[in-house]
């Protein structure tokens, strides 16, 4: 087993305080099944400490000046990149994705932190034009209050501070409630904020097992001023239902279901790295990874057979292996959906052109597997699969393909391949969803606003939206002069 890092913390944090609890639950490396720590598991009271202690450091964040704020920002993205190294061994253990993955994802979340130190310093309101020559209209920018983030496992870190730095820099106490399979990082994550030097009670980060209690608390407690979540649709939609009680603000990163298409102007090398990169990455376990690849008829046999060599060279394995590009899956019942998905898709005809079975490395590992010959009747054309298959359909028309990408309820990020650029723009401008990548496979970045539309979600991350987000506008109407 390998030795665990330095900054393994199994207590939660409230309000500067490393808290235990009586009851605890394990956290276990995906790729092995070894315990790696017993964490807390908090309940409805300690998620009440929480928000009290948020409420209670507000006044003073939110009026300190935005410089101190950003330099404590600053300083929290200094730590977590002179500590790259360990919190990427930690997240592979936790989670399972490749060290590259791993440290890609620190320095793609530790980003967030860079950036939102900067953006702090540059909350500015507007003055309009009035009504009146007796009067001024001034419109200020605020911070929105207690924030609650919730987060799924798939990326422990970026997903934490995607939500808080915007939160911080826009002067708002952060609750966070990571997933129960990847609290670890989480909580190194508090610890180098407390070394950065950020206030008690400014940053939380509460445990549990079961999440329905605390996320009944964060989502109904008054104090709360915004629930930003990441992770499902369905429980993204019972989390808003709640908020509704008390109209919190919400912001909801749900699941997609993208499409990928290619058409037959294409480079298709380039297409199949593309795929590669936004279908295998995390083993397929992304909320923007190609769910469906969408391959022109007179293209389609060439490029399935590319595709299929550049999938065997996959190598699978334990991601603190080196060379290893995909990892285990997250759990048993990632491995159940997977397979219920290949089963459905052969059962009603698909053929299958490699994988599709269970790893001979044993527990939660599987292959890498390409299927073609896909229909839109499958269950692949309508759910998230979150793992490593890759359903190829065929199209005729452009028209079709748009017709076809669109056939979904979710709308979170499309990809494509083409070269004309005529057609590049009527596909861009048909696709209903937040995000497009033309001739791109990785579209994930700081600077630009990550959300998606339909059920895939409310609101945007990243860029100077993400921090309009965490913010209010006051108007102020000056009479009488
Ligand atoms: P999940 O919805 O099961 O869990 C996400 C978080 O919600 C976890 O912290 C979990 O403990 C918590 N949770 C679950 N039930 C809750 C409840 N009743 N009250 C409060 N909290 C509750 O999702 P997951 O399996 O962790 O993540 C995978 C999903 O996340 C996929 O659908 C994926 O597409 C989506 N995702 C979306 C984005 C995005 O930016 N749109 C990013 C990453 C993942």
């Amino acid at each position: 087993m390998p030795l665990l890092p330095d900054l393994l913390i199994p207590k939660a944090y409230i309000d500067g305080q490393w808290r235990d609890a009586p009851r605890h639950f394990a956290v276990t490396d995906p790729a092995t099944g070894d315990v790696l720590a017993e964490v807390p598991d908090l309940g409805g009271d300690d998620a009440r400490d929480a928000i009290a202690a948020a409420e209670a450091a507000w006044p003073a964040w939110r009026k300190r000046p935005a410089k101190e704020r950003s330099a404590l920002l600053r300083a929290w993205f200094d730590a977590i990149m002179a500590h790259q190294e360990e919190l990427a061994r930690l997240m592979t253990l936790e989670q399972g994705k490749p060290l590259a993955e791993s440290r890609g994802e620190v320095a793609y979340g530790a980003a967030f932190v860079e950036f939102y130190a900067e953006e702090a310093k540059r909350m500015a309101g507007d003055t309009l034009p009035s009504h009146g020559a007796d009067k001024r209209i001034l419109v200020f920018r605020e911070p929105v209050g207690v924030v609650a983030a919730i987060t799924p496992w798939n990326f422990p870190l970026a997903m934490i501070t995607r939500k808080c730095a915007p939160a911080l820099a826009a002067g708002c106490p952060v609750v966070i409630k990571p997933a129960e399979a990847t609290p670890l990082t989480a909580l190194a994550l508090a610890r180098l904020a407390e070394q950065a030097g950020l206030p008690a009670g400014v940053l939380n980060v509460i445990t549990a097992e079961r999440p329905a209690e605390i996320g009944e608390v964060l989502t109904t407690d008054p104090r709360v001023r915004k629930v930003s979540f990441t992770g499902s649709t369905p429980v993204g939609k019972r989390l808003l239902a709640q908020c509704a009680g008390t109209v919190k603000k919400a912001a909801m990163e749900l699941g997609g279901n993208a499409p990928f298409i290619v058409f037959d102007d294409a480079d298709l090398d380039a297409a199949v790295e593309g795929a590669i990169a936004s279908k295998f990455r995390n083993s397929g376990q992304t909320c923007v990874c190609t769910n469906r690849l969408l391959v022109q008829a007179n293209v389609y046999d060439a490029f399935i057979e590319k595709l299929a060599k550049r999938v065997a060279e996959l190598k699978v394995g334990n991601g603190l292996e080196d060379s290893v590009v995909q990892g285990p899956l997250i759990n048993a019942a990632a491995v159940d959906k997977v397979q219920s998905h290949i089963r459905d898709a052969l059962d009603k005809g698909a053929r299958l052109v490699c994988g599709g079975e269970p790893h001979a490395l044993g527990g939660t590992f599987f292959q890498p597997t390409v299927l073609a010959d896909v229909t839109p009747e499958m269950r692949v054309a309508r759910d998230e699969t979150f793992g490593p298959l890759a359903p190829v359909f065929r199209f005729d028309t452009e028209e079709q393909a748009i017709a076809m990408a669109n056939a979904t309820e979710f709308g979170l990020a499309a990809y494509f391949y083409a070269r004309d650029y005529r057609r590049i723009w009527r596909v861009m401008e048909g696709l209903e969803y937040g995000m497009v990548a033309i001739n791109e496979g990785l579209l994930s970045t700081e600077l630009a606003p990550f959300g998606g539309v339909k059920e895939s979600g409310l609101g945007r991350e990243g860029s100077h939206h993400g921090l309009e987000d965490f913010t209010e506008l006051k108007y102020v109407c000056v009479g009488g002069l």
